[in-house]
């Protein structure tokens, strides 16, 4: 059974120059433990597909099961109670809390449940841990390089053990070697069996993923065959 599954989706903007379809009646299905590259240029849909899949952003037409769950069937109520227990999500900008330290970051997702304030900073200062960051946890984000960020970011979408976890151009702005230890700690947590959704231009991080489709002219396709060394 698909723990994913995108089921004639369309989604149309009401722009200034009149209606986008970032996406176009169309399909897909995602199996537990893969690691999947969306792929596709700019424009494409890829963030409206990632938002879609995140149970962020409804759909004009179609539908999204997880866990056999019409998300977009739920109230908005159940659908945010959906995202806390399903979805983690590390956004192209991070987004940390700049006043906060890294593990007050991680924290974050942590506050609305039952965990005292202390077990959730053991949680937090674990996945600081696991994700190399253990000795930095007091630091404030702009004490942090830019790789560093992206590990808080990760390791806060992950705290909460997310059913699949979602990331948008996750090595955009990292230089080549950077971007390759976040690739690396993202395959490794892949081969813990987390399920990964990871939006992504260069083909060269086809090298870590499980599986890859594009997005062309609002369509999910199967991917070409990965060109190392390519950049879509
Ligand atoms: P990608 O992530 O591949 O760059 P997006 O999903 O961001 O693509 O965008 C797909 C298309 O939808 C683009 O034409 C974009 O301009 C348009 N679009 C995205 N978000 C909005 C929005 N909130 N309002 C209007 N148009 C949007
Ligand atoms: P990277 O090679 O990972 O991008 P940098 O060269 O940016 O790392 O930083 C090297 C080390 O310096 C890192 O361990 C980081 O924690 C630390 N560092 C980076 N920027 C700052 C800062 N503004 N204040 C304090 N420490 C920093």
């Amino acid at each position: 059974m698909s723990l994913i599954k995108v089921d004639h989706v369309s989604k149309i903007y009401q722009g200034g120059e009149g209606a986008v379809y970032a996406l176009k009646d169309t399909n897909l299905q995602v199996l537990q433990g893969q690691f999947l590259a969306l792929l596709g240029p700019s424009g494409s849909g890829k963030s409206t597909l990632l938002s879609i899949l995140g149970a962020l952003n409804p759909p004009t037409e179609g539908k999204v099961f997880i866990d056999d769950i019409d998300i977009y069937g739920l109230d908005e109520e159940r659908r945010a109670d959906f995202r806390h227990e399903y979805i983690g999500f590390v956004f192209q900008q991070y987004q940390l809390i700049p006043y906060l330290t890294a593990l007050e970051n991680v924290m974050l997702p942590l506050a609305i449940t039952r965990h005292s304030d202390q077990t959730q900073r053991e949680m937090a200062q674990k996945v600081l841990e696991k994700v190399g960051l253990g000795s930095k946890s007091l630091r404030l984000p702009n004490q942090l390089s830019g790789g560093e960020q992206n590990r808080v970011a990760i390791a806060r979408a992950i705290v909460n053990d997310p059913v699949i976890l979602f990331a948008d151009e996750p090595t955009g702005s990292l230089d080549t070697k950077t971007a390759k230890e976040i690739l690396e700690l993202f395959q490794a947590l892949n081969k813990e069996g987390q399920t990964i959704i990871m939006v992504t231009h260069n083909l060269e991080n086809l090298a870590y993923v499980s599986h890859a489709v594009q997005i062309r002219d609002g369509i999910i396709e199967k991917a070409p065959q990965p060109v190392v060394g390519g950049v879509i």
